[in-house]
């Protein structure tokens, strides 16, 4: 028994870099519909994986890093029209930044590339603010991407910092006692891992692909980059739902 993890970040008109297209995006969330998947929550998967809920054969994790606001705009109601559950990894400070001024979704950001350039600048047209937060919570259930991504756009930490700073927000403006962490381009080592662990963080997620199965190991969540469109990700989870296919493809194809 594996679950697959499948990892997204924006939803735009057009793909590109760590992009679907909201065509492509639609069409992969109507497979999962017409099939009978059953999308976890973060809660639930966490349970799977400590051998403390048995969950459908049919189960998949849908999960977006970083907190674009294309999600808001994109994603959310395709998510919300199929009645799907995702996981969204929010980097805590930004999200803070984004949310000092009123902004509106900006159009001409369309591609992570014009993202990235905006975020310093205008993050509240970029990124999500608390109270879109808050309205997609049907959809989103909220987990930490740390506090600044080890990105300087805002203010700089030290790695240690990292994970007393982002457990603060989750707790003050979500009220969760964060155990779980994705890792900012998938980068951890031995020394993070413990000191993650030091300030309670309990399940982490990498971009290492391969099989999730109900073992009670946490430390490496096992995800998939979602690309292109339906026939991928029916072959992609035709290929994980086997655990001799699934193993094979993560050795032939790790990231
Ligand atoms: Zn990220």
């Amino acid at each position: 028994m594996n679950v697959p993890v499948l990892m997204y970040h924006h939803v735009l008109p057009k793909p590109g870099f760590i992009t679907s297209s909201i065509k492509q995006f639609d069409a992969q969330m109507k497979f999962l519909a017409d099939h009978g998947y059953k999308t976890l929550t973060s809660e639930e998967f966490y349970l799977f994986k400590k051998k403390k809920l048995k969950v459908p054969k049919k189960s998949v994790l849908i999960t977006f890093d970083d907190g674009w606001k294309d999600n808001y705009v994109y994603a959310y109601p395709i998510l919300k029209k199929y009645n799907l559950k995702a996981t969204l990894f929010i980097v805590t400070n930004w999200i803070e930044e984004a949310s000092k001024k009123k902004g509106e979704f900006d159009p001409g950001a369309i591609n992570h590339g014009k993202c990235k350039t905006e975020i310093a600048i205008y993050p509240e047209k970029v990124v999500l603010n608390w109270d879109e937060i808050e309205k997609m919570s049907d959809v989103f259930d909220y987990h930490s991407h740390t506090h600044t991504h080890r990105d300087a756009y805002f203010k700089k930490c030290t790695w240690n910092e990292e994970f007393p700073l982002t457990k603060e927000v989750m707790k003050r403006r979500l009220g969760i006692d964060e155990k779980h962490l994705c890792w900012p381009r998938g980068y951890y080592d031995e020394d993070l891992l413990a000191e993650a662990k030091k300030h309670g963080f309990e399940i982490f997620y990498t971009i290492e692909r391969g099989l999730n199965r109900p073992n009670g190991n946490l430390e490496r969540i096992k995800r998939v980059a979602a690309k292109k469109d339906e026939k991928w990700l029916h072959k992609t989870l035709r290929i994980f739902s086997n655990e001799l296919t699934g193993k094979l493809y993560s050795i032939i194809k790790p990231r």
